[in-house]
């Protein structure tokens, strides 16, 4: 059975991206390295990304995070077992919006100062730089996984626990636009006050506080899984069971049957279709590729580092 290799930096992509991949992709094993989570592994992506200043701080000796995870991607190509497609998977995050070209500029540069530094040493494995062009990649949730659930009720339902609290959004949008129809959903709008049941300051924090709420569906689902009072500003959405559930038991046909929706998944998907040969169970899934988001691998330069890159 043919394995791809997952590095993610979520604990909900720990748990629950496999088992999706694996319904989109049956009779291929998919999985994360345990040692990932034990690394705690932070993602690159939580501020915007900068390729010059980590261009400046890998010269200067200091790692980039982004390096640490290029270094795992690379490593599951190598050793005795290696796997047959290696993915590294992010979150663009609201951050990166309008940066996406710097996100995938500092993907490439990490990946060739890995094969440059590989290549530095005696036991290096020679053809590294062949085995990532050919068998690893890099995608991106925009802005992050939490997004794709609106458009599966069933996904929603889960990562509510079974709430069943409707989503407003403003219809028309794309998965990866999503936007919350504030006149429908004033309260989430609201100004925020503090968690009282937590001790420390800085767990009392509204978990849908602050800036960019319009846009974001990790908060909005936050915001649609709030407690009664005096916990009103509390959530039990929990990413590692709620979170997690709904994107291992994710419809695909939900997300992507629609033509063009989605393109950056769209772009994992399609990547791994042609990696394995093998169309996903998505229902009217296209023959030729569609994706139009930067890390589609038929929209890949031709001195590519990684297969979409
Ligand atoms: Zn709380």
């Amino acid at each position: 059975m043919p394995r791809v290799a997952l590095v993610v930096t979520g604990r909900l992509e720990f748990r629950g991206l496999a088992p999706a991949l694996e319904r989109a992709f049956p009779g291929v094993a998919f999985s994360v390295a345990p040692s990932l989570m034990a690394d705690q592994l932070f993602d690159s992506t939580s501020a915007r990304v900068d390729p010059a200043r980590q261009a400046r701080d890998a010269a200067e000796g200091n790692t980039p995070k982004i390096d640490e995870l290029v270094e795992h991607l690379a490593g599951n190509l190598c050793g005795r077992d290696p796997a047959r497609v290696s993915v590294l998977v992010e979150d663009l995050e609201l951050a990166n919006r309008g940066n996406e070209q710097n996100v995938v500029q500092a993907m490439r540069a990490s990946v060739e100062r890995h094969v440059a530094a590989v290549a530095a040493r005696r036991d290096g494995t020679r053809d590294l730089a062949d085995r990532l062009r050919e068998r690893a990649s890099f995608h991106l949730f925009d802005p992050m996984v939490e997004a794709y659930f609106y458009d599966d009720p069933a996904a929603l339902h889960t990562a509510q626990g079974g709430l069943g609290r409707p989503a407003h959004r403003i219809g028309g949008r794309d998965a990866e636009r999503l936007t919350v129809d504030a006149a429908a959903d004033p309260g989430y709008f609201a100004e925020v006050g503090e968690c009282p049941r937590h001790r420390r300051p800085k767990d009392r924090r509204c978990p849908w506080g602050g800036d960019g709420r319009r846009e974001h569906p990790k908060k909005y689902l936050k915001y649609l899984c709030r407690e009664a009072p005096p916990n009103e500003f509390c959530s039990t959405y929990v990413e590692t069971t709620g979170g997690a559930d709904a994107l291992a038991g994710l419809d695909w046909s939900a997300v992507l049957a629609p033509p063009g929706s989605a393109p950056f998944l769209r772009a994992l998907v399609e990547d791994l279709a042609d990696a394995l040969g093998q169309p996903p169970e998505i229902r009217d899934w296209p023959d030729a590729p569609t994706s139009l988001a930067p890390t589609a691998r038929f929209r890949a330069p031709r001195t590519r580092v990684l297969r979409n890159l």
